[in-house]
């Protein structure tokens, strides 16, 4: 197995400069490997041209480029992409060990895989091609939080994703025909990315960085379950001016706890004053992700108390319609429903959008597609 830091999309600049001076390489080469994998998108050494065949094969044998394999890859009717990737070994054995998951040959594949996605929209384009172009991409394999509506965290955790990892999702996607460069990034597949900091940070560094993705950070979106403590040692990343989506689902803390187990340990003011921390420290304003859940938290009460919540942050609120999972018995809400909580946010000076599902024959919801194939 090759240590994590020794994989491709884990180096920076200066750790691949020191890597190519330690194995007698020059100078320059590290500036090539990254125009090779970032500009023209071959991460096989075989194929870089410019480089000696010396440092072709060392490379080929001491550094990890791609670290994983396509298991499944699925194309929808509106042209969402969805690949399933099974990683090389397995994933953060220190986690999963603690929670007697993982481990030798108990280990399934299962608990390896993680799923991301391409979402091409052609909203704003007066032209063929997609304007934006989104990749959703997963922080750990399975979920700690177990949230009772989500497939991803209904195994638990069964580790984080490495920050290089994180990154060869976005590299990924970037690759798949007709998608053309990615324009933004939301961390809403499987997991919850303020459990795994220290990674998400260092992919978000990547990801944004002209060396490396060269996506602007605010148009990635990093989306958590609400962890106060994570929100601020987030905003203090100021060279990191990322969108944060905080995922509230109910006004109240009662409801919150029905669908949420963290909830437990946090109330819905300690996130308010975490948000409150957030806008001042960085000015930038954060969205409230509501998933409707009909007869749940989709009352006209609901959004009565929800619009008290979104105006006290100035933040907008996404509205998601319950994407139905197998075995899990709550509803999809219906349209009539989404409209009328729509309004009584709208009627109350509160910008509230209704996502668009997309990609739902492909299993639109997050963890799905993996879900399915660990029940099948
Ligand atoms: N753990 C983070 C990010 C991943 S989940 C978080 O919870 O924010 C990303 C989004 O997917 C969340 O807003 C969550 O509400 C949504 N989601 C999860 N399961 C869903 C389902 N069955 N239907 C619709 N949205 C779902
Ligand atoms: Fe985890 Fe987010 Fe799913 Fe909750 S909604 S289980 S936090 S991935």
């Amino acid at each position: 197995m090759n240590h994590p830091t020794n994989h491709f999309f884990h180096h920076t600049p200066d750790s691949l400069t020191d890597w190519c001076a330690r194995h007698d390489m020059p100078a320059f080469r590290a500036k090539q490997l990254m125009e090779w994998v970032y500009v023209k998108g071959v991460a096989d050494p075989a194929l870089m041209t410019s480089l000696s065949a010396r440092d072709r094969d060392l490379l080929a044998s001491e550094m990890t480029f791609i670290s994983g394999e396509t298991v499944a890859h699925q194309v929808a009717t509106d042209a969402t992409q969805k690949l399933l990737v099974q990683w090389d070994d397995h994933i953060s054995p220190r986690a999963a060990t603690s929670l007697n998951i993982l481990g030798g040959e108990n280990c399934n594949d299962a608990s390896r895989q993680t799923e991301c996605v391409m979402i091409p929209s052609h909203e704003e384009a007066d032209s063929g091609a997609p304007k934006r172009r989104t990749a959703c991409i997963s922080s750990q394999v399975g979920c700690p939080v177990g949230c009772k509506f989500c497939a991803s965290g209904m195994g638990g955790l069964d580790g984080n994703l490495s920050a290089g990892r994180i990154v060869e999702q976005a590299w990924r996607l970037g690759l798949l025909e007709g998608v053309g460069r990615i324009s933004h990034i939301v961390f809403m597949g499987m997991g919850e990315p303020l459990a795994n900091f220290t990674n998400v940070v260092h992919a978000v560094r990547t990801l944004t960085s002209p060396w490396g993705m060269g996506i602007s950070a605010r148009k990635v979106t990093i989306s958590t379950v609400g962890l106060p403590k994570a929100i601020e040692r987030l905003a203090e990343q100021l060279d990191l001016p990322v969108t944060l989506a905080l995922s509230l689902h109910a006004p109240t803390d009662a409801i919150r706890r029905r669908l949420i187990p963290w909830a437990e340990y946090t109330t819905i003011e300690e996130l308010l004053d975490a948000c409150d921390s957030w806008y001042r420290k960085t000015g930038r304003e954060i969205t409230l992700e509501y998933t409707l859940i009909s007869r749940v938290n989709d009352r006209p009460e609901h959004a009565r108390e929800l619009a008290k919540v979104a105006k006290s942050l100035r933040a907008n609120v996404n509205l998601i319609r319950l994407n139905e999972v197998k075995g899990i018995h709550f509803k999809r809400p219906t349209d009539e429903d989404v409209r009328t909580f729509q309004g009584i946010l709208r009627d109350r000076g509160v910008n509230a959008h209704i996502r668009a599902s997309r990609g739902r024959d492909i299993a639109a919801a997050c963890g799905q597609l993996r879900h399915e194939r660990v029940t099948a």
